[in-house]
C-alpha cells in the first residue's frame, strides 16, 4: 500500500480470482472459461469493427440490447449491458443496497459479493447452506434485504428450480432479488421469463462460459425498465463506455449463431457427465452440478494436495481453502481430450 492509499479502503480485502498462467501447455481447468474458441461470425464481426476505433463506441448499445431483449421475449429497455456480469452486479450492490436494505447471499457462493459488499460499505448477513450444500428457499423469505443468489450456485454447481426462485421473489416483495444466472445455459433454468411478472426481479447474465467470450468482457442484466434505468445511473455516473466496439459487435455475431453456443453446451454437458462418472468410479464424491464445472472430493486425498499434485503436472484447477470447502476442488468442464488428461493425472496420483 503507498502512503497516498485513501484510509477510507485500507479495510479492503480484494476477490482473488483464479491463476491466469501465461505458458500455454497447461490443461486449464481452473476458472470456468469456454474451451471453444467464438464462433467465426463473432470474430468476423469484432474484426470488422477495429475499423471504428478511433470513435467512442455507441452509448446505448442499443443493437445488442435489442437483440438480447428478442432472444428472451422481452424489451430492449428491459436490459442493460456490462463490462462482464460482475460490473452489473456491482452497479446492483450500489444501487440497491445500504444500511437500511443490507445485502443477503449464501455462506457459500461466488466470493466476489462479500467484496463488492465491503467496497460499497454494504452490511451484509450470509445465509448458511443446508448440511449438502443445498439452498432452503424458505430461509430467504421475508428477510427485508437485497437477495443476491448465484443461480446455478459456485462453487457448488446445484441449482434451484425456477419455482423455488419465484417463492422468493414473491416472499420479498418490497426487496430487490438479484438472481446471478452466469451458468444458467449448462442445464439451469432461467428466471428472465419472470420479469414481466415481478418489479423486483433482477436476473444477471454473462457471455463469459456458454458464449466463448471471457476475454472481450460482456454481460447483461434483465428486469423491469425501472430497475434498468437504476443500474443505468451507475453506468453513466462510472463508465458510460463501458462495452467497447469489438466486444458489442461480438456479442451481436455470437447471438446470430445460437447453434454454436447450444452445440458447445451440449458437449459441455456430455463432457460433464462422462467425468463425473469417472470420478465416481475413483470413489469421488461430486455435487449434482448444473454449469460448466464440478465440485468433487475424494477421502484418499485432501482438497489441498490433489490441487497442488495436479498443479505439478501442469494440470490447473481451483481450490478454496474456506474450511467448508477444502476438502473440495472445482473444476471446469473442458474438451473430452482434457478431461482425459485429468483423469489419467488423478489416477496415477491416487495409484502412487
Ligand atoms: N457470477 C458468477 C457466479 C461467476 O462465477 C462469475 C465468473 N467468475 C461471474 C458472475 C462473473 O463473470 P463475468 O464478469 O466474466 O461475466
Amino acid at each position: 500500500m503507498s502512503k497516498f492509499f485513501s484510509d477510507k479502503y485500507a479495510y479492503l480485502t480484494p476477490y482473488t480470482p483464479g491463476e491466469q498462467p501465461k505458458v500455454m501447455n497447461v490443461t486449464k481447468l481452473n476458472t470456468n472459461e469456454c474451451p471453444f474458441p467464438p464462433s467465426d461470425k463473432a470474430k468476423a464481426y469484432a474484426a470488422a469493427h477495429t475499423r471504428e476505433l478511433n470513435l467512442y463506441p455507441e452509448l446505448q448499445c442499443i443493437d445488442l440490447r435489442t437483440k438480447i431483449a428478442a432472444l428472451h421475449g422481452i424489451d430492449a429497455d428491459e436490459v442493460i449491458l456490462g463490462n462482464g456480469s460482475d460490473e452489473l452486479l456491482y452497479f446492483a450492490f450500489m444501487a440497491f443496497c445500504d444500511d437500511a436494505k443490507p445485502a443477503a447471499f449464501a455462506d457459500i457462493t461466488y466470493g466476489f459479493y462479500p467484496v463488492f459488499a465491503e467496497v460499497n460499505r454494504v452490511p451484509y448477513v450470509e445465509i448458511p447452506l443446508r448440511p449438502d450444500f443445498s439452498l432452503a428457499p424458505e430461509d430467504y423469505y421475508a428477510l427485508g434485504k437485497t437477495i443476491f443468489i448465484a443461480n446455478p450456485n459456485a462453487p457448488t454447481g446445484m441449482a434451484l428450480s425456477r419455482a423455488e426462485v419465484e417463492s422468493i421473489v414473491r416472499a420479498n416483495p418490497d426487496s430487490v432479488v438479484v438472481i446471478d444466472e452466469a451458468y444458467v445455459d449448462f442445464g439451469g433454468e432461467s428466471c428472465i421469463p419472470l420479469i414481466k411478472q415481478y418489479d423486483n426481479l433482477l436476473i444477471v447474465q454473462t457471455f463469459s462460459k456458454s458464449r466463448s467470450m471471457a476475454g472481450a468482457r460482456l454481460g447483461f442484466a434483465a428486469g423491469s425498465a425501472a430497475l434498468i434505468q437504476d443500474l443505468n445511473t451507475m453506468k453513466f455516473s462510472f463508465n458510460p463506455y463501458n462495452i467497447n466496439s469489438m466486444t458489442m459487435a461480438m456479442g451481436l455475431g455470437v447471438l446470430e449463431d445460437e447453434e454454436t453456443t447450444r452445440a458447445n453446451c451440449r458437449t459441455i454437458m456430455e463432457n460433464r457427465a462422462y467425468t463425473v462418472e469417472k470420478l465416481e468410479a475413483l470413489g469421488f464424491t461430486v455435487l449434482p452440478s448444473k454449469t460448466n464445472f464440478i465440485f468433487a472430493r475424494t477421502d484418499k486425498l485432501g482438497g489441498k494436495a490433489l490441487y497442488l499434485a495436479l498443479k505439478e503436472r501442469g494440470v490447473l484447477i481451483r481450490h478454496f481453502d474456506k474450511p467448508a470447502l477444502s476438502a473440495f476442488n472445482r473444476i471446469t468442464i473442458g474438451t473430452r481430450a482434457q478431461m482425459d488428461v485429468l483423469l489419467d493425472n488423478i489416477r496415477d496420483i491416487l495409484e502412487g
